[in-house]
């Protein structure tokens, strides 16, 4: 058998590319199979601002599945921004905790307060104003604009980069391939456009649900018909991704400290850095492994107390963290600090805070 000539690496301008042809199929898939999410209206509707900028914050970096439950959480607590904006710092930390990236939480405190101080409690319409409010960016102000108030703008998230780099057959890996994706996907989203909001969330659901990171269904794909990527047999392979550095890692302790009554010792953390203004147990520095040589935050001369199978890990995202526990009763003329509270172990799992303490506090009370 021949042996059949490999596809041409460029261009991958897609020159039978049909603005009208390509945004008329989508919209019409998107009209039968739009996923059914809470901040969701159905098809040719006008969402809730709150809800979008909610949704589109919460879903930073993280999976639709984990944001769901939150959001449910945060609407029913809060059903206005300007209800959130007056809420007390704590109880919307709390609320967020386990979803982690916290810097989001504050952000989203911050602007709700400005759009309920500055703005009369009215999402601003047009990009720039949007991106004048504290946790907005290009992204999430194009998605926003775009879902809430129908304006045409080009909203690239990680499932979109997917669909473009396939369609136009992008071979840089990403994220050196970023401003080809943003000039290519900028064909299909802009112009004298209908319906911008619904196209958007068409491409971000074909992404999720049809072009799929691992096996994209391209036999049942709406745009399939001029995709380069499908063309060439190449779509499993794309979009390329250059290999990620190994993340350094840092060790430290965390500390379980018990009083008389069994209660346990929590802390507010500092307002800001990593994980500001959570809930969360006391623990030493976080250092490079070898820099630390003794649990010092807590002054305890005695490292016998070290129980060594109390390890748990977690990834950041600059860096894998591995604490190892220290069980201990609260060391002689121990006095709280301000941000310092003692906690009944049955009123643990109500309280809110990081991943990185629930791992632990699973692991002593399991
Ligand atoms: S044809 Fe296949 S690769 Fe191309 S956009 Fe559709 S699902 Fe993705």
């Amino acid at each position: 058998m021949p042996k059949t000539m490999p596809a041409p690496l460029r261009p991958c301008k897609n020159d039978n590319f049909d603005q009208k042809a390509f945004r008329g199929a989508l919209l019409k898939w998107y009209d039968r199979h739009a996923r059914v999410l809470p901040w969701r209206y159905t098809p040719g509707n006008k969402a809730n601002p709150y809800h979008v900028w909610l949704s589109e914050v919460m879903l930073q970096q993280t999976t639709v599945q984990a944001v769901i439950p939150y959001f449910g959480k945060f609407v029913d607590k809060w059903s206005t921004v300007q209800k959130l904006a007056a809420a007390k710092d704590e109880d919307v930390m709390h609320a967020w905790a386990g979803l982690g990236y916290y810097a989001r939480a504050r952000n989203l405190l911050k602007c709700a307060r400005a759009v309920s101080t500055e703005h009369l409690g009215i999402f601003p319409e047009s990009i720039d104003s949007l991106k004048t409010l504290p946790g907005i960016g290009d992204y999430t102000a194009a998605a926003i604009a775009s879902i809430a108030f129908d304006i045409p703008a080009t909203v690239i998230d990680g499932n979109v980069d997917r669909v473009v780099s396939r369609y136009f057959a992008i071979q840089d890996p990403l994220p050196d391939s970023k401003p080809e994706i943003r000039e290519q996907a900028k064909r299909l989203f802009e112009g004298t456009v209908k319906r911008p909001g619904d196209f958007a969330q068409a491409m971000m659901d074909l992404g999720a649900t049809i072009c799929t990171p691992k096996s994209p269904k391209c036999g049942v794909c709406p745009i399939a018909e001029h995709c380069q990527a499908r063309l060439r047999g190449i779509a499993t392979e794309l979009p390329h991704r250059r290999e990620k550095a190994v993340q350094p890692k840092r060790v430290g302790y965390v500390y379980w400290v018990t009083n008389s009554k069994g209660e346990v010792l929590f802390e507010t953390r500092p307002p800001t850095g990593l994980l500001g203004g959570m809930t969360g147990l006391p623990t030493s520095d976080w250092v490079a492994p070898g820099a630390i040589n003794h649990i010092s935050a807590m002054k305890i001369e005695d490292t016998a107390v070290m129980n060594k199978n109390l390890k748990i890990r977690h990834t950041f995202t600059h860096f894998d963290l591995e604490l190892t526990g220290v069980k201990l009763p609260a060391p002689r003329g121990f006095r709280l600090s301000p941000n310092q509270f003692w906690v009944a172990p049955a009123d643990i799992p109500a309280l809110g805070f990081p991943t990185v303490f629930r791992k632990f506090v699973r692991l002593v009370l399991d």
